[in-house]
C-alpha cells in the first residue's frame, strides 16, 4: 500500500505514523502541526492531550504492523489488535480534526 500525505505530498513510508481524515491519508506530524496553527487558544491544551494520545496509539499501531509471525494464532491476535487500535486512533483523529 502506498499513500501520499495530503499535506506534504510525500509518500508515507513503512514505519511512519499516519492517520486518515475526511481529506485522506496524512502523516501524524503534518496533521498535528496544521491543527496547532488552526485551533483556537482555548482548545490548545485539549489538543496537546489528544495529540499525546494519538501519538501513543499510532506508536502502538506501527509496532503491531511491524510484527511478523508465521504462527496462525498470533497473527490472528495481532490482526484483532490492529483493528481495535485503528478504530481508537480513528476516533482520536476525528476529535482533533473537529477541534
Ligand atoms: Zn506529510
Amino acid at each position: 500500500m502506498e499513500y501520499g500525505c495530503y499535506i506534504c505530498n510525500r509518500i508515507i513510508k513503512t514505519g511512519e505514523k499516519f492517520t486518515f481524515t475526511k481529506e485522506g491519508p496524512v502523516h501524524m506530524d503534518c496533521f498535528l502541526a496544521a491543527q496547532r496553527k488552526k485551533v483556537h487558544e482555548d482548545k490548545q491544551e485539549y489538543l496537546r492531550n489528544l495529540a499525546m494520545v494519538l501519538d501513543y496509539e499510532l506508536t502502538y499501531l506501527v509496532s503491531l504492523l511491524e510484527l511478523k509471525t508465521d504462527n496462525k494464532e498470533s497473527s490472528e491476535l495481532i490482526r484483532r489488535r490492529i483493528t481495535a487500535i485503528e478504530k481508537q486512533a480513528g476516533e482520536t483523529t476525528g476529535l482533533i480534526y473537529n477541534l
